[in-house]
């Protein structure tokens, strides 16, 4: 049995480890410093299945071909979980790795999924709205056929290249396969509000980026770590990709938390000013224009990975694996990397940059901010009632109440101890859904951190926070295979 080596041994391999490999070495880098039996260690790491379906749909008057993959890494938890990604590049080895992540990653933000990844070869922008339909619709056919979409079996989401449009299609398609399913659209999530989608859910991802990065910065110690000081007010970031997860992490964190957006790198080149860029006006470009190139008030840069190694302080590799790798891992400046895309560093670069004291915040934890609203949407589809539904007005009676009550004896007192308006309209409004989606977000992706950053400092032999979140997930994972009597 072919075994990939344990953590530094990378250059064993005497070559970039492939996305697969990456995903195993770090896994390996983590089990090496458990206890856990060797039998059971490689039941997690293997992945269970993966169908590759190969189907043809008739366009421009001729029948094409089209290859697709379901992973299926583990179900130690069901349904499995884990998002349909649309891409020229899509192959098994990259599904398997994909699928692999998003067990660890359900584990380490505790929503009771096992791991799954699907992918399409295809590069969407070669087809027009309706092709893509009949695309998706077949594949999705293709999927449902052996329960591979599933309300409690396997329910995927959007990913690169996916989004609401192809959820819709997606959960159309399982509803006309099962017409007497109730529970047919908790079969996928990701899809648009008026299809069973969620308040909050197109920009969970990047929201949980931001949310990650906020509680980064309440951890004086853990900034320090990075080298840096104070708060996100002012910082310095680089994105890669300015699609659904890096458009909203930058921009939240632009609007929200006062960062400076100096470097948007895309496709076809990157754009740099140090005063920072408009994350809204350049993404309003790339929506007209296709890319970043033409973009008024900013430096651009064809050789767009080139700004990956940009001085910074925080670096979102937001667009797809492998970006940092061992050829470029020692020229990266950031002191603080967050991996909002799933792999951006490869196993090797990662030895790199750890030894070079940067901090990464892990892709298993960065972009859990999906699944976790993922996850809510799905409970909301099983339940068949909005979040907020039941409560919100009662909420806002009982605020009522404390308000008329202060208003009372503020009248007593004088006008210095009467309600600020704001104040007033702020805490009658009792929360709905979207309220609700982002504290239930905003509390995973604390907790989580605070599982991982216990593992960082509690433990001598961990030095950073990748193999603490695989130490914490792992556990969890051969916990409950154990609960099970495996
Ligand atoms: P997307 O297709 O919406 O956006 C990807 C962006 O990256 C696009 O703007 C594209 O032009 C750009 N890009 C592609 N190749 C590039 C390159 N070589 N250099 C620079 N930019 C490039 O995809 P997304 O949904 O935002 O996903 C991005 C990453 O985040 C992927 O790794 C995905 O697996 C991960 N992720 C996505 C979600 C989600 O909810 N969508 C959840 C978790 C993780």
């Amino acid at each position: 049995m072919f075994r990939v080596p344990v953590g530094e041994d990378w250059m064993a391999l005497q070559k970039e480890p492939s996305f697969r490999e990456s995903v195993d070495l770090m896994f390996n880098r983590a089990v090496a410093m458990m206890d856990l039996p060797p039998g059971l260690e490689e039941k997690i790491r293997v992945c269970n299945a993966t169908y590759t379906v190969r189907f043809g749909v008739r366009l421009r008057g001729q029948i094409q071909t089209f290859t697709g993959y379901r992973a299926v890494h583990s179900e130690h938890m069901e349904p499995v979980k884990g998002g349909i990604r649309y891409a020229p590049s899509v192959n098994q080895d990259e599904v398997e790795a994909l699928a692999a992540l998003m067990t660890y990653k359900c584990a380490l933000v505790e929503t009771p999924f096992g791991g799954s990844k699907g992918g399409l070869c295809i590069d969407p922008r070669q087809y027009d709205e309706h092709e893509l339909e009949l695309i998706t619709r077949r594949f999705a056919y293709e999927l449902a056929k052996r329960d591979l979409i599933h309300p409690s079996q396997n329910v995927p989401a959007p990913d690169m290249g996916t989004g609401e449009r192809e959820m819709a299609w997606m959960a159309d398609q399982y509803a006309r396969m099962n017409t007497t399913d109730i529970n047919a659209r908790a079969c996928v999530t990701g899809k648009p509000l008026n299809a069973g989608g969620i308040s909050g859910r197109v920009e969970a991802t990047g929201r949980g980026v931001e949310y990650a990065l906020q509680e980064f910065f309440r951890h004086p110690e853990d900034i320090a770590k990075a080298g840096l000081a104070g708060t996100l007010d002012g910082k310095r970031v680089i994105v890669q990709g300015l699609g659904n997860v890096g458009y909203h992490a930058a921009k939240f964190l632009q609007e929200d938390d006062g960062c400076l957006i100096t470097g948007i790198i895309e496709r076809d080149g990157a754009l740099f000013n140090p005063e920072g860029l408009n994350v809204g006006a350049v993404h309003d470009w790339i929506v007209k224009h296709g890319g970043v190139t033409g973009f008024p008030d900013a430096n651009h840069s064809a050789e767009g990975a080139a700004v990956l190694e940009e001085e910074c302080d925080i670096l979102i590799p937001a667009a797809l694996e492998g970006v940092i790798n061992t050829e470029n891992a020692a020229r990266i400046r950031a002191p603080l990397i967050i991996e909002a895309a799933n792999g951006p560093v490869t196993a090797g670069a990662d030895d790199i940059l750890r030894k070079k004291g940067t901090v990464i915040i892990p892709d298993m934890y960065a972009n859990a901010g999906g699944v976790t609203v993922s996850y809510f949407e799905w409970v909301k589809n099983l339940s068949h009632i909005r979040f907020g539904r039941m409560q919100r007005r009662q909420e806002e009676a009982r605020h009522e109440l404390i308000v008329r009550e202060l208003e009372r004896l503020s009248e007593h007192l004088g006008d210095a101890w009467s309600m600020t308006p704001d104040f007033k309209s702020k805490y009658l409004r009792g929360a709905g859904e979207l309220e609700l989606v982002r504290s239930g977000l905003d509390d995973t992706m604390r907790i989580a951190y605070q599982s991982m950053r216990e593992v960082w400092h509690d433990r001598e032999d961990v030095g950073d926070l990748r193999v603490a979140a695989y130490l914490v997930s792992i556990d969890r994972v051969a916990a409950s295979y154990r609960a099970k009597g495996l």
